[in-house]
């Protein structure tokens, strides 16, 4: 299974970073190796001094499509959950300047966590879900799918036109404002319509 994260999906936490909004979806892929889940404890890596948490909504694709019109891209997940992108945001600044790809910065070990997965019709509207990231007790990212500037169905159909998208694939879709470095000892606790989907520490 492959890991399909979208950047810049939403404008508040484009313009913290200084990225200018995108016309088209950007996205990038991270390993298997990546997953961390069952709440089990993020061990920060010595490669990076600023590791940030990036709360995102994640998808889990059902079945198989390449080319998948936007129309028909709901039938394509069947799971909603929230994860971390976890981005060592020195390293890839360095990527940035130099021009270079992104994966040392977002692709390591246990860089993609997971939290519960939800079927999709415990949802009303995609475009209206929210969510949240708290850092030891205190709100630090806040968001709602209604401030995608792409929908789950635009980023499917855009997605599997380069890449056939396989049943167990996920999607993270990008995250709001408010991305901060973690410490050790910090405990991130998620949440999903206000349901709690994970709760662990960084070590
Ligand atoms: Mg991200």
């Amino acid at each position: 299974m492959k890991i399909v994260c979208i950047g810049r999906n939403y404008a508040d936490h484009a313009k913290e970073l200084n990225n200018p909004l995108p016309s088209a979806p950007v996205f990038f892929l991270k390993p298997d190796t990546a997953i961390l889940k069952d709440s089990a404890p993020f061990y920060h890596p010595d490669f990076s001094n600023d590791i940030h948490h990036e709360m995102e909504i994640v998808l889990r694709i059902s079945k198989a499509g390449k080319h998948i019109e936007e129309q028909f891209a709901n039938r394509y997940f069947d799971q909603i959950g929230a994860g971390i992108d976890f981005t060592a945001r020195d390293l890839q600044a360095e990527c940035k300047e130099k021009g270079l790809p992104w994966e040392i910065a977002k692709a390591f070990d246990h860089s993609a966590v997971l939290g519960h997965f939800y079927p999709t019709s415990d949802f009303e509207d995609f475009k209206n879900i929210d969510f949240r990231l708290d850092v030891n007790g205190e709100t630090r990212q806040i968001g709602s799918t209604s401030d995608m500037i792409f929908s789950f169905e635009a980023i499917i159909a855009y997605v599997s036109k380069f890449i056939t998208l396989k049943t167990g694939d996920l999607i993270f879709t990008g995250t709001p404002a408010g991305v901060q470095a973690v410490k050790p000892g910090d405990k991130l606790t998620g949440y999903i319509c206000n349901k709690q989907c994970f709760d662990f520490e960084v070590r």
